[in-house]
């Protein structure tokens, strides 16, 4: 195995969006390689952790999920107080869950925390011939407001590698 920087970054990320977005999706697949057609969605741990090295770093990454809160839309400021990386799923099959992220997004350029990072993400990009949300149209709004962003499929494992990977790699440049 290769030897690494010694840098080690411990680093807390939250998953926000609508629910049934598939945000335990994107961790279940990232974190086990597993996707399930029929997720449960107020079960699971709703804390993982795992770690990937990246150049010159190695992030611990503690990853919140959320048991079901978010079908209230608010979520404890405790679920997002000390993240250093948020990422704010929509479906992009429900133009509800797109309105419904840019308010997410809004209320966490409300915590006024400048080196945040934010990163938008279309999942569900597998359902094609169901899209409501078209990638310009997500990928604009991303630019308008110094977001990331990706188009994702938790089912087939699209960008969700580099989802993670992307997130590690701006923790080290910027820790
Ligand atoms: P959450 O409520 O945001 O955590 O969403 P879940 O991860 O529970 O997923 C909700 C539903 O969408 C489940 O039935 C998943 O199987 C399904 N799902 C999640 N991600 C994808 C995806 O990328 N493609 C497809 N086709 N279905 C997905
Ligand atoms: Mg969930």
């Amino acid at each position: 195995m290769a030897m690494r920087g010694n840098k080690i970054i411990q680093a807390k990320m939250v998953l926000l969006g609508d629910m049934g977005t598939g945000k335990t999706s994107l961790v279940l697949r990232f974190v086990k390689g597993q996707f399930h057609d029929y997720q449960e969605s107020t079960i699971g741990a709703a804390f993982f952790t795992q770690v990937l090295s990246v150049n010159e770093a190695t992030i611990k990454f503690d990853i919140w999920d959320t048991a079901g809160q978010e079908r209230y839309h608010s979520l404890a400021p405790m679920y997002y107080r000390g993240a250093a990386a948020a990422v704010v799923v929509y479906d992009i099959t429900s133009m509800d869950s797109f309105v419904r992220a840019k308010n997410w997004v809004l209320e966490l350029q409300r915590q006024e925390k400048p080196n945040l990072i934010v990163f938008l993400v279309g999942n569900k990009a597998d359902l094609e011939g169901k899209r409501q949300v078209g990638s310009q149209e997500g990928e604009d709004y991303a630019q308008e407001n110094g977001l990331a962003f990706l188009e994702t499929s938790a089912k087939t494992a699209q960008n969700v590698n580099e989802l993670f990977y992307d997130i590690a790699n701006q923790l080290a440049k910027i820790v």
